[in-house]
């Protein structure tokens, strides 16, 4: 049967792979000939939403997308500029007739695909767009009176009750595109003149996400229920990154999921199973709100809490941005950050807490810092995390429930475990010291700061802050 395109382009965006990925199936179904394209930005040096650790993760990513098209026959055509010139110049080039990508649930990537539209419209090519980052799409997803939902629990409910799209089971057939047409080398650090990261982030590519898959299936996933709020060790399944770049379809991350839950033995692991599936859920209520509150990247999401007198940056952000706050779990997390591009979603909630509830910090502040170090960074989990922790977000915490980041230590590191791994001057420190304010003006160890602030002061601060803001 003829096929209904002649060449197409596969845009390559936040889907950095072969297997089950739903545009570039559809464009090797649809097209003779599919030339897959990859876009590289130009801004230089700094970036308010990124930084080396999470590019060069990227650059290793593109790396191994452009060796695994190779082994399949084809090849990664890499271009650097605006997404709208770049792909209207390779249409000319190739003589495209449509333009296949997935589509990007951030606002700045649902631009971009709008003004595409009306460029590839007007020259009579197709821009076809599909449904691939999430299970569900934002609008897929409402309540009875069909509005946008504001809390988890109800969301999930309706979420976990939808069926969900099986991964697809074939690899896309590919040919090569033309020889002569050229392509930029694989973008790597110089592409924007950003320096070594000091970071050291897990393996990238679609070979090592799937190796994360199976590891966390056997082990992490299985004790989920009870570990997941344990930083030290790997209790959680570490997969933030490859759901952030696509090196996994969510598909195929859910399918096997639910697999591995069938097939467990006990109620425990089943239990552990069902509770990462509403993890998942977390991911996509962040990218519910996101789509239809884009106005959250701006401004507090409970308009209550629009004019608060947050703190800008200044000493107390540098001291709490090295990891020298002299509050062990907080100096721990960021320090895990910083050398790794990762941080525990519990000392994530810890730190950023801190920030906005003891230093008084406008979350603005945490939330770009964290953008610039994660290798998973994604603006509408971060965003979502970082105003449930300011307690003005969507389903945030209450305002009143403030972490006591002397007791959550307790509860979360009782043996001192992970700090002790990411704060080496506390190495030899007894666990103890780490659950309350030291009572001696004197350090807990040699090099160590003393806390730069009185939780329990800073407390009834923020109390009397946001009383005052709710009345
Ligand atoms: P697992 O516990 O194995 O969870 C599996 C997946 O579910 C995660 O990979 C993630 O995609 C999703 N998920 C889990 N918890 C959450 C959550 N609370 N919100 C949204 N999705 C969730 N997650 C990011 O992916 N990128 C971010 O930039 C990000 N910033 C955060 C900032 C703050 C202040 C906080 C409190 C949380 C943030 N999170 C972010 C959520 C969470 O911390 C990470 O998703 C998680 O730590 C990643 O580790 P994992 O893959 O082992 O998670």
């Amino acid at each position: 049967m003829p096929k209904r395109f002649k060449t197409v382009l596969h845009w390559f965006r936040r889907d950095l792979r072969l297997t089950d990925n739903t545009a570039l199936n559809a464009a090797s179904q649809e097209a003779e000939q599919v030339i897959p394209v990859y876009i590289a930005s130009t801004w230089k040096q700094k970036h308010r939403w990124t930084g080396p650790a999470r590019q060069q993760f990227l650059c290793g990513c593109l790396t191994s997308l452009a060796n695994n098209l190779e082994h399949a026959g084809s090849r990664l055509i890499v271009r650097q500029g605006s997404a709208e010139s770049a792909l209207m110049a390779l249409i000319k080039e190739t003589n495209a007739d449509a333009v296949f990508t997935n589509r990007d649930p951030d606002p700045f990537g649902k631009q971009t695909e709008t003004t595409l539209t009306k460029q590839c419209e007007s020259r009579n090519v197709a821009f076809l767009t599909f449904k691939d980052t999430l299970l569900h799409e934002p609008d897929e997803i409402a309540t009875g009176d069909g509005n946008p939902y504001r809390v988890y629990t109800p969301f999930s409910r309706n979420w976990l009750s939808l069926e969900k799209v099986s991964p697809a089971s074939k690899r896309p057939k590919l040919t090569p595109p033309p020889s002569k047409l050229p392509s930029l080398d694989l973008p790597t650090l110089d592409t924007w003149d950003l320096p070594a990261p000091a970071a050291e982030p897990v393996a990238p590519g679609e070979k090592a996400a799937r190796k994360r898959l199976e590891h966390a299936l056997k082990v992490p996933l299985l004790n989920y229920g009870d570990a997941r709020n344990t930083p030290a060790g790997q209790t959680t399944s570490r997969l933030s990154q490859d759901l952030r770049f696509g090196l996994l379809s969510i598909r195929e991350i859910y399918a096997r999921t639910i697999a591995t839950a069938h097939e467990a033995r006990s109620q425990n692991a089943r239990d552990g199973l069902h509770t990462f599936i509403k993890e998942l859920a977390w991911r996509e209520f962040y990218m519910h709100i996101l789509h239809h509150f884009p106005e959250v990247l701006d401004l507090e999401f409970n308009p209550k809490y629009h004019d608060l007198p947050w703190q800008s940056e200044g000493e107390a952000f540098r001291q709490w941005s090295q990891g020298r706050t002299g509050f062990p779990i907080v100096d721990a997390g960021i320090r895990e950050l910083l050398a790794t591009g990762f941080m525990h979603n519990r000392v994530r909630m810890i730190v950023s807490m801190f920030l906005t509830k003891d230093l008084h910090i406008d979350w603005r502040h945490g939330e770009q810092f964290f953008m610039q170090h994660l290798v998973d960074g994604e603006i509408a989990s971060n965003n979502g995390g970082w105003q449930w922790s300011a307690g003005t977000g969507a389903d945030a915490a209450p305002y009143f429930r403030i972490q006591n980041p002397w007791t959550q230590t307790k509860r979360y590191d009782p043996q001192g475990q992970y700090i002790k791994e990411w704060v080496p001057e506390l190495a030899d420190t007894p666990p103890p010291q780490f659950f309350s304010p030291p009572h001696e003006t004197a350090p807990i160890a040699p090099d160590y700061p003393l806390p730069i602030v009185d939780h329990a002061a800073e407390r009834e601060k923020t109390l009397t802050l946001f009383k005052t803001h709710s009345t």
